[in-house]
This record gives structure tokens, C-alpha cells and sequence, in this order.
């Protein structure tokens, strides 16, 4: 047979650096070991189920059984501007100030190519969710990249960013509640940014997808929040994570009208709108109950209480995340964030996400999901505790 070669575009992406642990804890599990799988991210509890069964009653419908309208529908614009104001007391313009997306990851990597011309410089955050560097590979753009230290809360620190870099970057990518590190932001933080950005002439992006999942009584703010912030940028927020709809693939992006627009253009070209059910139950999901975000609020804390109670009680120093559904762990001296891995796979059968493969400043951490039962959650502690690394 023929063999097509990929484009070269094709072949400048970034590779799936994950996918060689993946292989291997799949040997293991077909080797009949009971591994407890803390590597990746998929939310583990089923979607509440007034939304599943709005699904259903709109899939009966024949009208959605027609195209959608290009952009989406209002009702869910309405939808995600009623949500912002009553969640964050932020005003929205549905009409002008909502882009419906297939999910966060859509828009995330499409973004890029919304606004950059190949050779432009992009802000990424270091460690960071390695899709934002498919969508950057995809625009031809150049990353940048703004390293997140414990020290300063894992937010970047402006003042390392040298000033060409600074009148050369167009885009900034930023993430609160972060993924990896379970890090937050704070008000002072995004002020600082959108000064920064206002006189750079930088577009921000922040990536909201764990905006429903803070800690401690702190509910994460958002970049909208802040004033100023929708002159700079937009945000992305998605019902992956807040509604346990990450296999519906919905969410949405909000602010600045002139970066809508042009996601919104770039849309009607890849795409006509998400299905016409699914929308309806995104709509539901937003204005229906929300007791079913605070109740995947306090699971997530429970977990989190025993994980990293569990690990302290071991001799680890672990940090506690303060939002997200990630714990950021740091490795014992003397390992690699890799070899740590590997060492809990073969030795504890836990499957955990090295830290490097969220990038260069990732060195040094593995990042363990809280996907899982407080029982296994306890077990993973049990049989952590059983390699006497830390005594
Ligand atoms: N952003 C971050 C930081 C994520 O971790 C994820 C998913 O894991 C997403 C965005 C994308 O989520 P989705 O495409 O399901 O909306």
C-alpha cells in the first residue's frame, strides 16, 4: 500500500510524552497487578444525573436532530453569562462576550492560531497542561516560556521575563487553579498581570478548568474578576471538570469581544455548532442545581485530606494543593522525577505522572490525581509506606 507522509506541520507537534508510562503500567495491569492509577486526569464520578436526563430528552427532540446554528445556540450564551454573574458577579454580553467551544481543549489550541502569524511569541507557563503546546505548534509560533517556582506560589515571575521577550509576546497562557501544581492565583497576581499585559499588548488566556475545585473554604477566582481584565483577555471555562462532562466535550470562552470574534470566525470554518442536545444540557448544567458542585467540591477535599495526611504521616513534606484535583508532590533528593515514577510503578504498582513531563521546571515533582477512592487513596499510602523511603 501507498504511505502518505504527514505534513510537516504534522510532524512538528509536540510528542505524547506520557505515552510510554501509559504502555507500561498497561503490561502491568495485563499482568494481573492491581495498579492504582494516580497518573492521569479524568474525573472519576458520573455526570449528576439532571443533566444526563436533559440529555435524553433532548436527543428525543427532532430539532436537534438538525444542524445547529452556526456559533451555537443563545440559550446557551444566556446560559454562560447568567453563570459568570451569578458565580462571579461578572457581566457578560452573550451576543458579543461568549464563544461556545467543544470543550477547553478546543479553544486552548485554537487559539493560537486566532492570533499569532508564525515566528510570534507565545507565553506558556513552565511546568504547564502540555496541550497548550499543540496549539503553538500548530500556529507556527515561537514559546516562551515562564518558569513556576514554589518559592512564589508556582505564579510566574514577571520581572525574569526579559524585555524583548516582553514587546515580542502577543499571547499568554495562564492557569488557576493550576494543573499541575494545584496552585491558585490571587487577586494582586492577576492585577499585576493585567497591568503587564495592558502595557505589552499582550492577550491573556486564562484557562479556568478547575475554577469550581478550591479548597480550605477559598473558592478560586476568576481572571474576569479582576478590573480590567476582559480590556487584556479572556478566560476559558469548561464542564469537563465542574459537571463531570469531560466525555461531552463542552465549555465555553468569555471576555474580550474582539478575541471572540475572531474565535468564533475560526470556528465557522472548522466546525458548524456542537450538537443541539448537548447544548441543552450544558444550559441545564449551569442554571440547574448546583449542590452537586459543592458535594464534588468536599470529595475532592476529603481525598486530598487523606492523601497528603497520609503522606506527612510518612515522613514526606508534602505541600497541599489549594485547588485542582491534582496533588504536586516533591521527589525524594537523589531522583529524577522519572525514575521516582518508575520506582512507585514497579515497586508499589502506583502509577503517578512524572513532573518533567509537564516541562523543564516540572523536574523534581510527580503530580498524583485525586480520581480515586479515599480507600485506595489510603492503600496508595499504605503501600507507599511499605518502600521505607522515608523513614
Ligand atoms: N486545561 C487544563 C489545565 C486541563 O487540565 C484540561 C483537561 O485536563 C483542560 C484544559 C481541557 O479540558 P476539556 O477539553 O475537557 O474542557
Amino acid at each position: 500500500m501507498k504511505q502518505f507522509p504527514p505534513s510537516e506541520l504534522l510532524t512538528s507537534l509536540p510528542k505524547q510524552f506520557f505515552a510510554s508510562l501509559v504502555k507500561k503500567v498497561g503490561e502491568y495491569i495485563s499482568q494481573g497487578f492491581d495498579v492504582i492509577n494516580l497518573g492521569q486526569g479524568n474525573p472519576d464520578q458520573p455526570t449528576p444525573s439532571h443533566i444526563v436526563k436533559k440529555l435524553q430528552d433532548a436527543a428525543a427532540n427532532p430539532l436537534n436532530h438538525k444542524y445547529s446554528p452556526f456559533q451555537g445556540y443563545r440559550y446557551l450564551k444566556q446560559a454562560a453569562a447568567d453563570f459568570y454573574l451569578r458565580e462571579y458577579g461578572v457581566t457578560i454580553d452573550p451576543d458579543k462576550e461568549v464563544a461556545i467551544l467543544f470543550g477547553g481543549k478546543a479553544g486552548l489550541v485554537e487559539i493560537p492560531q486566532c492570533l499569532l502569524n508564525p515566528g510570534d511569541t507565545i507565553l506558556v507557563p513552565d511546568p504547564g497542561y502540555p496541550d497548550y503546546w499543540s496549539g503553538v505548534a500548530l500556529a507556527q509560533a515561537e514559546m516562551v516560556t515562564m518558569p513556576l517556582r514554589e518559592e512564589n506560589n508556582f505564579l510566574p515571575d514577571y520581572c525574569e521575563l526579559d524585555k524583548s521577550v516582553l514587546s515580542q509576546a502577543k499571547l499568554m497562557f495562564l492557569n488557576y487553579p493550576n494543573n499541575p501544581t494545584g496552585a491558585t492565583a490571587t487577586h494582586e497576581f492577576f492585577d499585576e498581570t493585567i497591568k503587564l499585559a495592558s502595557d505589552h499588548d499582550i492577550c491573556v488566556v486564562h484557562d479556568f478548568a478547575y475554577g469550581a475545585i478550591g479548597f480550605d473554604g477559598e473558592k478560586p477566582i476568576s481572571f474576569l474578576q479582576v478590573e480590567g481584565a476582559k480590556e487584556v483577555g479572556i478566560e476559558i471555562y469548561t464542564l469537563s471538570k465542574t459537571f463531570n462532562m469531560a466525555g461531552w466535550r463542552v465549555g465555553f470562552a468569555v471576555g474580550n469581544e474582539s478575541v471572540i470574534s475572531s474565535i468564533e470566525l475560526l470556528q465557522d470554518h472548522l466546525y458548524v455548532s456542537l450538537f443541539g442536545a448537548v447544548q441543552e444540557a450544558a444550559a441545564e448544567a449551569l442554571m440547574g442545581p448546583q449542590d452537586c458542585v459543592r458535594e464534588l467540591n468536599d470529595l475532592y477535599e476529603r481525598r486530598r485530606n487523606v492523601l497528603i495526611d497520609g503522606l506527612r504521616s510518612l515522613g514526606w513534606n508534602v505541600t497541599a494543593p489549594k485547588g485542582s484535583f491534582f496533588a504536586w508532590l516533591k521527589v525524594p533528593e537523589g531522583k529524577t522525577s522519572e525514575e521516582f515514577a518508575y520506582i512507585l510503578l514497579e515497586q508499589a504498582h502506583i502509577m503517578v505522572a512524572p513532573g518533567i513531563g509537564f516541562g523543564e521546571f516540572g523536574e523534581g515533582y510527580v503530580r498524583v490525581g485525586l480520581l480515586t477512592s479515599e480507600q485506595r487513596l489510603a492503600e496508595a499510602v499504605e503501600r507507599i509506606s511499605r518502600l521505607e523511603i522515608f523513614c
